[in-house]
């Protein structure tokens, strides 16, 4: 009978055809999709409140007697109203139904029932009320009650009703997803009894073993799924790189590499030459110097007679990397830039070039993946700033080529459970150690009454020939009809031009001007041309200008905290000292909390994990950004720990049972495969 789950829903008794396509909106098709369809919540039934410990505001179950006839009458408006009270000896509850014409049928007077719904206080504040409370007949409460995801065509108590109807039809021919072995390890409920439970539950307990058990086969599923994607890609065969040319690279920076650039260097250039295809994701903090780890890669591959691309998140960033590696690169290297602003003439060009093999390296922004790029031979694809691509333009990057190798890097603005499953395909190389001399950015948080203070202090800064950026949260006045004081970067820099900071040279820089004047600006602050930078956030990413020593954030209040930490980013970077102003006048708590996190750490993972306990998961973790199969029960944050126990059984089952071949595996081969179709959408 294992086959039954995969029929319609319709075999179940009571789903005709309307219900049917009511359910298939909901994406339930299938006998199985409703069984997993699980509660939004709970009712909890199970212990009626006497009628004098109510207060008004809560949503409880209470037990009484009708004790007067149902009165019913039609307001001028026309709505129908019933009204009838409830007794339980010392106290009284009003009861209102809005345009429930069976309701005088249903309520007898001198009968008890127990109702379901929120207490209010009537308009006089002298009684309570319940109005269109849900009601049993008898003094027995049913416990506790399903609540389902509803619409406006099919209610909660239907689904309830089917789901029911399925359970008692098929709920004995669920089979079992999880080895014995592993229920037994966790004493975890067999399915089927796992699945009654989170639907017809009899109290807490019950929820809770039921759903501890779901969330638990829902991790190890996608852990199974993820690992196995991963192992597949891995086996996948790349193209061999058997020249490792890195070290002449290294030997001609101007910098000796870290410990950990040089580490991270030999595991991608190990699983470059090893014949299978890298699938590398390389986390380090900002400031720890990714970039010269790629440089380092893609001189190597080119010299071994392949082609690179990197792809990078804003333009203003890809015009820097493609600065910066010609740079790097030897004289051999023919490196070209593609973005948006790429005229046709020279697009055209530049395609043909990669494709014929002219260009070696090609780096751009979203442009790369278009569809007429094409490459010769192209073995090594990189992404930086991963966190700002979802999953699916990483891998159309990767299909350009013959399976090429993909490194992916990333400020690691995701605390570490949470990339591990975002990740979990990949082997992970770690930037932890900054190039040496570095010094921590100090980092101070001051009012608006210290802008003068602060401007004095620009001044004196550039005079002594460092730079600085000044960030505003928007780029012209009025730009929100938020009443707060916010100031624009245009506003700001009209203000500095000025005033406190007249005959220097300030730049403006925001996301409004065209791609050739960002350019412009850019280039003019890189080359120390331009001192000061009032700016948007476009500099939040990547923007690499070490001799820039000073970091003033207008409106800090308004930033999130990876987002503060990426914008401090951009200072300390080279041996001097650095300075940090977040200004603010916001007296409230998230604010305040943010701003002292800032303040007490510059450790990106730490600041991370603060990020994530002041957000919450939902907020941090958008399903856009991972790309992940949404999780029906699971909370990849809270339940981090049955998270890290089903990464450690997806490993032990699979190097066991490498493609899930046993019988005993069956069940999760099948539910995995089903993740990995969703996946791949
Ligand atoms: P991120 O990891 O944030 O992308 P970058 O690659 O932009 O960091 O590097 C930050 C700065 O540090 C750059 O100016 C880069 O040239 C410099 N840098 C990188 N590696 C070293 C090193 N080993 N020693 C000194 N400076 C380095
Ligand atoms: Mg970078």
């Amino acid at each position: 009978m294992a086959d039954a789950l995969g029929m319609r829903v319709r075999f179940v008794k009571g789903v005709g055809d309307a219900r049917e396509k009511q359910l298939a909106r909901m994406g339930v098709r299938t006998v199985e999709d409703l069984l997993f369809f699980f509660p939004r919540k709970y009712e909890d039934w199970s212990s009626p409140v006497p009628l004098v410990d109510l207060k008004a505001g809560e949503t409880v179950c209470v037990r009484g007697t009708v004790s007067f006839p149902v009165s019913v009458y039609r307001t001028p408006g026309g709505t129908l109203i019933a009204r009838t009270m409830l007794t339980d000896g010392p106290g009284l509850l009003r009861l209102v139904f809005f345009n429930n014409k069976y309701i005088k049928e249903q309520l007898k007077e001198g009968e008890t029932y127990c109702f379901y719904g929120k207490v209010t206080r009537d308009e006089d504040g002298n009684m309570f009320v319940m109005a269109s409370p849900a009601f049993v007949p008898g003094d027995q409460p049913p416990g506790m009650r399903a609540v389902y995801p509803a619409t406006a065509s099919l209610k909660s108590r239907q689904i309830g009703r089917a789901v029911e109807n399925a359970l008692a039809q098929y709920g004995e021919s669920v089979p079992e997803t999880l080895p014995a072995a592993l229920i037994e390890k966790y004493r975890l409920l067999p399915i089927g009894e796992a699945l009654k439970k989170i639907h017809l539950p009899e109290n807490e307990a019950d929820i809770r073993a039921a759903r501890r058990r779901l969330i638990y086969e829902e991790l190890l599923i996608l852990q199974l799924g993820l690992c196995l994607r991963g192992d597949a890609r891995r086996q996948e065969s790349g193209c061999r790189i058997e020249t490792d040319r890195t070290a002449a690279f290294a030997s001609r920076l101007p910098f000796a590499l870290t410990g950990a650039q040089k580490r991270a260097i030999a595991e991608c250039a190990a699983d470059m030459a090893s014949g299978r295809c890298m699938r590398r994701l390389l986390q380090g903090d900002v400031g720890s110097g990714k970039t010269a780890v790629a440089a380092a890669l893609m001189d190597t591959v080119v010299g071994n007679g392949y082609q690179c691309a990197l792809m990078a998140p804003t333009e203003v960033l890809a015009n820097q990397h493609y600065e910066t590696l010609s740079r790097f690169f030897g004289e051999g290297v023919r490196v070209a830039l593609l973005t948006g602003s790429t005229p046709a003439a020279a697009r055209k060009k530049l395609l043909a070039s990669l494709e014929t093999g002219e260009t070696d390296v090609l780096i751009g922004t979203h442009a790369v993946i278009t569809e007429r790029v094409r490459f010769h031979r192209l073995a090594l694809a990189v992404t930086d700033e991963q966190h700002r691509f979802g999953v699916r333009q990483r891998a159309s990057l990767s299909e350009k080529g013959e399976a090429p190798h993909v490194l992916v890097m990333s400020a690691t603005p995701i605390p570490r459970t949470l990339s591990m499953i975002v990740y979990g395909d990949l082997d992970i190389s770690v930037l932890d150690e900054k190039p040496a001399g570095r010094q921590p950015v100090e980092t101070y948080a001051v009012t608006t009454d210290y802008r003068p203070r602060i401007r004095r202090f620009l001044r004196k800064q550039i005079e002594a020939g460092r730079q600085a950026y000044v960030v505003c949260p928007l780029v012209e006045e009025g730009e929100t009809d938020v009443s707060e004081n916010l100031l624009s970067a245009q506003q700001c820099f009209d203000e500095l031009a000025a005033g406190e900071l007249k005959g220097l040279p300030i730049g403006l820089l925001h996301g409004r001007m065209k791609p050739a004047e960002k350019d412009r600006v850019m280039r003019a602050f890189s080359a120390g041309d331009v001192k000061l930078l009032v700016c948007t956030t476009v500099i939040e990413v990547g923007v690499d200008v070490p001799n820039a020593a000073v970091i003033v954030v207008e409106n800090a209040e308004r930033f999130g905290l990876s987002q503060l930490h990426q914008l401090r980013g951009r200072v300390g970077r080279g041996s001097g000292k650095s300075i940090c102003v977040l200004v603010s006048d916001a007296g409230n708590d998230a604010a305040v909390g943010r701003l002292s996190v800032m303040r007490e750490t510059d450790d990106g993972f730490k600041i991370a994990e603060a990020d994530l306990a002041l957000r919450g998961p939902g907020d941090f973790f958008g399903n856009r950004q991972s790309g992940l199969p949404s999780m029906k029960l699971a909370d990849l944050v809270t339940d981090a720990r049955i998270l890290y126990a089903a990464r450690e059984d997806a490993g032990a089952i699979l190097a066991a049972d490498p493609a899930l071949s046993e019988p005993e595996h069956a069940a999760l081969r099948k539910k995995t495969e089903a993740l990995f179709r969703q996946y791949a959408d």
